[in-house]
């Protein structure tokens, strides 16, 4: 698949954009955390947003560990342990991902996703995660990307570029015609590495790498990012 220059592709990320998985996430590290009788409260999870698991396992020792006593802590570094810990969390958000719908699209995604189709703009999901193609079924949204690349195709996690730069080669588009949205400070920096416009989506302190932010997807049309890719870099 090419597309022409003057094409715009769109490359999304999931966590965050498209769907509220992060609220899974932060739920699963929690509880993980609290069968274990340890404290991972929900503001720690600010900390993990965008991380692929491996260091999002940092940051959960690294919280979990500041409330123990040294020899606990100690423990912590049995890869044994690790592995149980990350299993468990897997397992706590499989089992809250089989409850979500399309309904747990986030405000906007539907309307620009098919906004972009209709124009025939390609679309990818460049995601961290490892379970980006399962998410995306559950919410109905697999079939409206030709392309996903997640954790699993690219363990080479944001923000270095790889994934971005992966699913622009899938796409057959040239860097300087993608835009990424992005909720998440590692993804912003992923996609400035990449040499790619990004729309940061969430709290403008969060994202002041981005070339534009919006508060929601909704507040984005089709128009405001072909206006984006045809803007001087940083306007
Ligand atoms: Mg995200």
């Amino acid at each position: 698949m090419t597309i022409a220059a003057h094409d715009l592709a769109v490359i999304f990320d999931m966590d965050g954009v498209l769907t509220d998985t992060t609220a899974l996430h932060c739920r699963s590290w929690c509880e993980a955390a609290a069968r274990r009788g340890w404290r991972f409260e929900p503001a720690d999870y600010d900390a993990m947003r965008g991380l692929a698991r491996e260091e999002s396992l940092r940051v959960f020792l690294d919280v979990v560990g500041r409330h123990m006593t040294g020899a606990e802590r100690a423990g912590l570094a049995q890869p044994a342990l690790q592995q149980a810990v990350i299993e468990e969390k897997q397992r706590l958000f499989l089992e809250y991902t089989d409850a979500l719908t399309a309904a747990d699209r986030l405000a906007g995604v539907t309307a620009l996703v098919d906004g972009l189709r209709a124009r025939g703009v390609p679309l990818a999901v460049g995601s961290s995660s490892r379970n980006a193609e399962l998410v995306l079924r559950r919410i109905g949204l697999r079939d409206a990307f030709a392309v996903v690349v997640d954790g699993n195709d690219v363990p080479i996690s944001k923000p270095a570029p790889a994934i971005f730069l992966e699913c622009a080669r899938r796409l057959g588009a040239p860097a300087e015609r993608c835009i990424v949205i992005e909720d998440a400070a590692s993804g912003i920096e992923a996609a400035r590495a990449a040499q790619m416009k990004c729309v940061g989506v969430g709290p403008a302190d969060r994202l002041a790498g981005a070339t534009l932010v919006v508060s929601s997807l909704a507040l984005l049309s089709v128009d405001s990012l072909f206006a984006l890719l045809d803007s001087p870099r940083g306007a």
